[in-house]
């Protein structure tokens, strides 16, 4: 398998002419799909599994900006401080806490961004409008972590009107909320299959996994 370059050259292009960033979503594929990217000049790359991500940071080179974009457990928080650069599904207080103590420990400030549960699917992860409130007032505390926006799935739904809802909404919140918080500048919504809805509504980050490498033939 390669990757797709010319979408990656279409998308790039598209994105480059409106501002906004491309996480290439890299999970379950291999590390020369992702150096061939790399090679087209691509830093940029997104995980879900710490393991996964850790395993491929170590083969690759050391500029690539790595993207945690899963849920990520306490207990795994750790493996990845060293070397990640956006943490991006912060979804609970607990877990920003935890960010925060292994990053003091490094001696790293670790950017992150937080998760809002924008899907009315129950499965999916992040943060609601009372806990958004909870983590944001605790931000003062956290001296090691540095929460720079928003991150959101919209609904796995054909519907695209319902993902437009539901992307408009989160772009609410990440208006209102850099009112009063000037670090606040990134909003990651965007993947493949409705990116350029999030983009109609907003986001200045996307990330695409399938569209650059295929279909994964392991659902994660
Ligand atoms: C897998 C994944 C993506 C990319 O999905 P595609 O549909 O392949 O573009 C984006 N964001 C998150 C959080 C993901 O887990």
């Amino acid at each position: 398998m390669a990757i797709n370059k010319e979408n990656y050259n279409r998308i790039n292009g598209e994105l480059g002419a409106c501002n906004v960033a491309l996480v290439a979503v890299s999970k379950t594929k291999p590390v020369d799909e992702i150096r061939e990217l790399y090679d087209l000049g691509h830093r940029d790359f997104g995980e879900n599994y710490v393991q996964e991500m850790a395993e491929k940071a170590e083969k690759l080179p050391k500029d690539i900006h790595w993207h945690f974009i899963g849920h990520l457990q306490t207990n795994k928080v750790k493996f990845i401080i060293p070397f990640v650069q956006l943490i991006q599904g912060v979804d609970s207080l607990k877990l920003l806490k935890e960010i925060n103590k292994q990053a003091d420990k490094a001696g790293r400030v670790v950017e992150c961004l937080l998760q809002m549960h924008i899907a009315q699917e129950e499965t999916k992860f992040g943060l609601d409008n009372n806990e958004l409130k909870e983590v944001l007032g605790s931000l003062d505390e956290l001296k090691s972590v540095k929460v720079v926006g928003l991150m959101g799935m919209a609904s796995f739904t054909e519907d695209m009107d319902k993902v437009r809802k539901e992307f408009c909404r989160l772009k609410t919140i990440f208006d209102e909320v850099k009112q009063s918080h000037p670090d606040f500048h990134m909003l990651s919504m965007g993947m493949s299959s409705d990116y350029k809805i999030a983009i109609e509504e907003g986001s200045n980050m996307v990330r695409i996994g399938s569209l650059l490498f295929g279909e994964r033939s392991i659902k994660k």
